[in-house]
């Protein structure tokens, strides 16, 4: 995996192999580069998720930030909402995030966190890439460099911002028992304190910081979601939570052992999290999310809002839009009340609550939400000719019959009865993912061929 496409910056920060790509030399000079980003004298917050290599990128970052005059507050291992969390409360000028998410052990990352919490943009990042570049450092003299301090508070901040957001004496009173995997994460450190504080009965797996990932592999995908579903059908638990390496996302099984979908969860959040609000509230995801969103949505007499693909958009977008809720169909959920990042704490704080005061079991909670089957195909096309294609692709779909919409946001998007058909080109690979919804598989796969042959002759045709 490079760091990003051409650029220091990909959609997650800049992520490497360890001592590959992912240098302690390269630490120190991404640190230099965003200390001179920003001005002598303004502090810094960072934190990292458990991996092995987390110590010695955080000290070269650290040793960088300070040789330009900019004090470092190292948080320690925390989730990365908790991050996000504390340098938007402590009016910090900025933050990082030492992490590679759900990646395999061997890789690890720095992401920047802007002073309101949210990732840095686009923009910012090209500054801090230029500066890389350039190696035009701002060194500060002997005795202006920056310090460095240790605040071991920071969890009990985040812990204490999410208790604030749920009906703590009911989710006490429901006497409910979950099988809770963080995988030996970051979220070790806050998710297991949470279900104890909210008087949660509590089945431990892999609640030991473990920076090799040994028990399961990072990603809560449905196959390294085995051991849970089973530990919840076994100890009769009422929910199964898992989390990613830096637990900024939550997934959720349900208390007959199957596999809640991200965009399920998703739709969840929007129906339950909608009601909280005035009618016609605003709710933000990426084009390339489930219609079970928007159904949900409508079902609440909510507004959605399509974004570009990326959570650090649908992120800005929410702020834009003053929308009260967001996320990805990935499992990762925003809620502004809260804050606008993605949060794996609040999310299993929130469904905690559902939980308790609705009495429901989780599976009829979900029940509620309509099922769509996707379908996932890719084309192979040049780098080259992405974006004359796109552009062609756009003009042929809005031609189609029973093409009711097309949306060239993010891609393109065709709207179907039913269903629809999203055709995007890959920031990091020679193709374009085609991928389909419908109410059925058959039906799915048919408008994925259809469209697909589309694209295909529009490339033939192209020089
Ligand atoms: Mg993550």
């Amino acid at each position: 995996m490079a760091c990003g496409v051409g650029s220091l910056f990909g959609t997650n920060g800049v992520r490497g192999l360890v001592n590959d790509t992912m240098t302690p030399e390269m630490a120190l000079r991404l640190g230099k580069a965003v200390g001179s980003w920003l001005k002598a004298g303004e502090r810094l917050a960072l934190g990292t998720d458990a991996r092995q290599s987390r110590d010695m990128l955080k000290a070269a970052f650290c040793a960088g930030v300070q040789s330009t005059g900019v004090h470092t507050f190292d948080l320690g291992i925390l989730p990365s909402p908790g991050i996000q969390l504390y340098v938007r409360d402590r009016k910090f000028a900025a933050g990082a995030i030492i992490t590679a998410s759900h990646n395999p052990p061997e890789y690890n990352g720095i992401k920047l966190v802007a002073p309101d919490g949210t990732e840095t943009s686009p923009d910012e990042e090209a500054a801090v890439e230029a500066l890389y570049d350039s190696k035009k450092f701002r060194l500060a003299k002997w005795d202006a460099v920056g310090t460095h301090a240790i605040d071991h508070a920071a969890a009990r901040h985040y812990l204490d911002a999410v208790l604030h957001q749920v009906d703590g004496a009911a989710i006490r009173k429901a006497h409910l028992k979950v099988v809770l995997d963080p995988g030996g994460g970051a979220g070790c450190v806050t998710a297991p304190d949470l279900m104890d504080e909210l008087g949660v009965q509590v089945v431990r797996l892999s609640c030991e910081l473990d920076g090799a990932f040994r028990d399961r592999p990072s990603e809560p995908s449905p196959a390294n979601s085995k051991r849970c579903m089973e530990a919840v059908k076994a100890n009769k638990a009422d929910l199964g939570i898992l989390q990613d390496g830096d637990a900024d996302r939550a997934v959720f099984i349900d208390e007959k052992g199957n596999y809640v979908w991200g965009d399920t969860t998703l739709a969840l959040g929007c129906l339950h999290e909608l009601k909280r609000h005035p009618k016609g509230s605003t709710v933000c995801t990426a084009v390339s999310s489930s219609s079970c969103v928007a159904d949900a949505v409508r079902m609440a007499g909510g507004k959605l809002e399509w974004t570009v693909v990326g959570s650090p958009i649908v992120a800005r977008e929410m702020l834009k839009r003053k929308a009260v809720f967001g996320g990805e169909d990935n499992g990762g959920l925003m809620f502004a009340r809260h804050q606008v990042c993605r949060d794996g704490l609040m999310a299993m704080a929130f469904m905690l609550e559902l939980l308790a005061k609705t009495g429901k079991p989780f599976s009829k909670l979900v029940a509620d939400i309509p099922r769509y089957a996707l379908v996932k195909d890719k084309l192979a096309v040049p780098d080259a000719k992405k974006q004359k294609l796109l552009a062609a692709v756009q003009k042929e779909f809005s031609k189609v019959p029973g093409v009711k919409e097309v949306d060239g946001r993010d891609g393109v998007k065709a709207y179907l009865d039913g269903g629809w058909v999203l055709v995007r080109p890959s920031g990091t690979e020679p193709i374009f993912r085609i991928q389909g919804e419908a109410k059925d598989e058959v039906t799915a796969k048919a408008n994925v061929e259809r469209f697909k042959a589309m694209v295909s002759t529009l490339l033939a045709k192209s020089k």
